[in-house]
């Protein structure tokens, strides 16, 4: 999936990471002849990629960036208590992260925008990517929330 580069930092070795909008990061090195981009060696030449787009294979795998933080969490939703926007495709914002928790029965989690679809139960987590299309589709009586991250600030 592309993703912006946002900005970047160096490793604990000082390599330079892009810092991709969806909180992951990836490492931008200059180790010709394997992969040469000298631009990541200069400051001019990181700043004129911002902007630019990467693949980004963790969001592919729906890996919520370990550093992100819990920041809201909705009430408890039932199968005719969900707000309706739910139930149809929809996105959340560049950054925010969401996890899907099922404290009762069975909720069916269709991530759209990659063609997956998960049974989420109690013990089974379904995680939403940032801007990618999804909704949910409840299978019978079920109780849900619904917990939003992002960056620390
Ligand atoms: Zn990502």
């Amino acid at each position: 999936m592309k993703r912006p580069i946002i900005s970047f930092a160096q490793d604990t070795v000082g390599d330079w990471l892009a810092q991709l909008s969806c909180g992951h990061t990836q490492h931008v090195r200059h180790q010709p002849p394997f992969q040469s981009r000298l631009w990541a060696t200069t400051e001019e030449g990181r700043q004129s990629k911002l902007g630019q787009t990467l693949d980004c294979p963790y969001c592919e795998r729906l890996e919520l960036p370990e550093h992100f933080v819990p920041f809201h969490q909705t009430p408890e939703f039932t199968e005719s208590t969900g707000p309706a926007g739910l139930q149809k495709d929809h996105t959340t914002k560049p950054g925010v992260w969401a996890k899907i928790w099922v404290t009762e029965g069975a909720l069916r989690y269709h991530l759209d925008g990659l063609n997956q679809r998960f049974d989420l139960a109690p013990g089974t987590v379904g995680v939403v990517v940032p801007e990618v299309l999804h909704h949910v589709e409840p299978l019978g009586q079920v109780r849900f929330s619904v917990e939003f991250y992002k960056a620390p600030e």
